[in-house]
């Protein structure tokens, strides 16, 4: 009845072609509500949400959203995957050596530069994949429990 201006979760899954069913509902949120979180959080998030979904479904859900261009995969090497809301924009990502945690990390300058290889090899490049590894503020000041 109310015209809504911007979309809910739900038209959103249809726009991108997607059967629209709680759990999925559920995991893009909990996905967008989190940061950079692991499948087991994902899981323990839909389940708060909407109750018992087993692994396996949240797997399969986030295959589907990732697939669609909702979610954002990432994967540092030697830690488990990530997923995000923020998509499309080819950000990158810092990760603490020591916890794993994970920040955002904007393009250098300007709009994507990285996308401009100095030489493409005749490729149609549409991403560039960097991760900025260090030390996170907890892990460098020995964090103090
Ligand atoms: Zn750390
Ligand atoms: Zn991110």
């Amino acid at each position: 009845m109310t015209a809504s201006p911007t979309p809910t979760t739900a038209e959103e899954l249809r726009g991108a072609g997607l059967r629209v069913t709680a759990a999925r509902v559920a995991l893009l949120e909990t996905v967008r509500d989190g940061d950079h979180l692991g499948v087991e959080a994902i899981a323990s998030g839909v389940r708060d949400r909407v109750g018992h979904i087993s692994l396996q479904a949240v797997y399969e859900a986030l295959h589907a959203l990732t697939a669609a261009g909702l979610v954002r995969r990432i994967e540092p090497a030697g830690h488990p995957a990530r997923f995000e809301g923020r998509v499309g924009d080819n950000h990158h990502h810092i990760v603490c050596r020591s916890c794993g945690a994970v920040a955002d990390v904007d393009c250098a300058v300007g709009d994507a530069p990285c996308l401009t290889a100095a030489d493409d090899h005749g490729f149609a490049i549409d991403e560039a994949e960097v991760v900025y590894w260090g030390t996170c503020p907890d892990c460098s000041t020995g964090r103090s429990s």
